[in-house]
């Protein structure tokens, strides 16, 4: 990738905060974790494309750090979950034996996996070495008639988010387009006269919570083309160009293929999320408005309010439980202001919220729901988050799972809602899931035991920290 469309890249127009200082764009500090590479973020960005073959062509150390730790699941292909490496050595490189591994290991995995499409992601030795993918690329595709696909993304070129961006435009430029979408199913609720087509950005079904959704989206007559990239086929991606609106799901990750789907076929779009009542709500909403149609929108209010009665009645079993309860957000991105109002909507008390990565736009959002004296952390050091919980008097923190030992040693009852979290927090059933774990973290024995002294030591109890 040359420097001028890495520089393209990182310019991002329809990010409001692009023309001052680049304050919404958090830079690594030393000492701190400062997340993945560029290569990182372009395979975790497109790895849900379930029935793909993701090549990663390094040394099988940048297969390793970051192969499968995202918890996207399928409901059909696995072959995403199988990882594909060229694992280049020493006298690979020495012998620039890198393209002829790429090119025979292509054939091989084609031979034996029969994949949709094989994706070829670069890596800092074989791009520091000059080899040309997309020429083997190329060659692969014309020889075994599937589509093969270079991500140049290596790790050397920038954050993890400009790699998400690198995604992005890979799909946009050599994907999509490139497929008419299937007709529309005879079985559908709503026929397809009175049907709508949208694409998800940004949405990757983490522990299968976009399932949460897709029943609602299917029962408005909603059909969703594609969600870049949670739960996808590679068919799925190449039909994006005929979505009538786009969603963009998470902001900073994919902000430029929502631009660039617009300039490109005109498509509409809007930001939006899936966490929290009225969020969801919102965003069923703006689908519906949107697409410019009176019936469906009518549709949506009768479906939002029958949704709304059923999680109030099952979220009364927890709201007594968490009312009034504090805690200390500390999650990435788009993901703050959504968590922050789908807790304040369960009764709690958001008393920080992390902020690190937080656009702008995003830390204004977050001050609208927390008011203006909103402690944001811009800092997450163990110590910082440690200090905040006991001044705040949190009773639980919320955050990543990097987090969760500080959390675990100062004897804090922890949730995990980052990438790695097991449990799927999305939609109306969602926010049932998120009330009910909390409640059972805030509620397990396990905090009282371990802050209590062993039996022989007297049943005195040991304060936090
Ligand atoms: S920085 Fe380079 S070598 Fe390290 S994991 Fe990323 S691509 Fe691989």
């Amino acid at each position: 990738m040359k420097g001028n469309e890495i520089a393209a890249l990182m310019d991002e127009p329809a990010c409001q905060h692009n023309n001052k200082s680049k304050s919404g764009c958090s830079a690594p500090k030393p000492g701190a974790t400062a997340g993945g590479c560029a290569f990182d973020g372009a395979q975790i960005t497109l790895l849900p494309i379930a029935d793909v073959a993701h090549v990663v062509h390094g040394p099988i150390g940048c297969a390793g750090s970051s192969w499968d730790n995202r918890g996207s699941r399928s409901s059909g292909p696995q072959l995403f979950r199988l990882g594909f490496t060229t694992d280049l050595s020493e006298q690979d490189v020495i012998m620039g034996k890198g393209e002829r591994r790429l090119f025979h290991g292509i054939r091989q995995l084609v031979e034996r996996y029969h994949p949709a499409a094989v994706f070829v992601y670069n890596t800092c030795v074989p791009a520091m070495e000059g080899d040309d993918i997309d020429a083997i690329c190329r060659l692969t595709s014309e020889r075994l008639g599937l589509p093969v696909i270079g991500v140049d993304a290596a790790g050397f070129y920038g954050s993890k988010n400009l790699g998400n961006r690198i995604a992005g435009d890979v799909m946009v430029d050599k994907v999509v387009g490139q497929r008419e979408p299937a007709p529309w199913p005879e079985d559908a609720a709503i026929p397809a006269d009175r049907g709508h087509s949208i694409a998800l950005i940004g949405e990757y079904n983490i522990a299968g919570e976009f399932w949460h959704v897709l029943p609602l989206l299917d029962e408005l007559g909603v059909r969703v083309l594609c969600t870049l990239s949670g739960d996808a086929r590679f068919a799925e991606v190449q039909t994006m160009h005929r979505s009538e609106l786009n969603m963009l799901v998470c902001s900073r990750a994919q902000i430029n293929v929502a631009r660039k789907l617009e300039e490109r076929y005109g498509t509409p779009w809007f930001e939006g999320s899936f966490y929290g009542v009225r969020d969801m709500s919102d965003a069923l909403r703006c689908i519906a408005t949107m697409l410019g149609d009176s019936d469906l929108l009518a549709r949506t209010e009768a479906l939002i309010a029958r949704e709304e009665a059923r999680v109030d009645r099952l979220l009364a079993e927890f709201r007594p439980r968490l009312q009034g309860k504090r805690v200390l957000l500390y999650t990435g991105g788009v993901k703050s202001w959504s968590v922050v109002s789908a807790l304040q909507d369960l009764g709690m008390v958001v008393v920080a919220s992390g902020t690190r990565k937080s656009t702008e736009e995003d830390k204004a959002r977050i001050r609208e729901l927390m008011g203006e004296d909103a402690i944001l952390l811009d800092e997450g050091n163990p110590r910082q988050l440690l200090d905040t919980v006991y001044q705040q008097k949190a009773d639980m923190m919320i955050a990543g799972g990097r987090n969760m030992f500080t959390a675990y040693k100062a004897r804090l009852p922890f949730l995990d809602v980052n990438q790695e979290r097991e449990h799927a927090f999305a939609g109306y059933d969602g926010m049932v899931e998120l009330a009910r774990q909390i409640c059972l973290t805030l509620e397990s024995p396990i905090w009282a035991q371990s802050r209590s002294k062993a039996p022989w030591q007297g049943a005195t109890q040991m304060t936090g920290g």
